[in-house]
């Protein structure tokens, strides 16, 4: 099962959640450090990918 990193910009600490709904809104994901909705997804799988625009 694919499992998504997120980044609470409100505790500033990061977790993972398995989703398995195609929709993975990050509206919908709650921090569960402090409950916050401030989260985005760090999209570990294609950080590399954004990250390097050339090389
Ligand atoms: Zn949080």
């Amino acid at each position: 099962m694919p499992h998504y990193e997120f980044f609470c910009n409100a505790c500033k600490k990061t977790f993972s959640k398995i989703l398995t709904i195609p929709e993975h809104d990050a509206d919908k994901i709650a921090c569960p450090h402090c409950g916050s909705h401030e989260v985005e997804q760090s999209w570990s799988a294609f950080s590399a990918v954004t990250s390097r625009k050339s090389a």
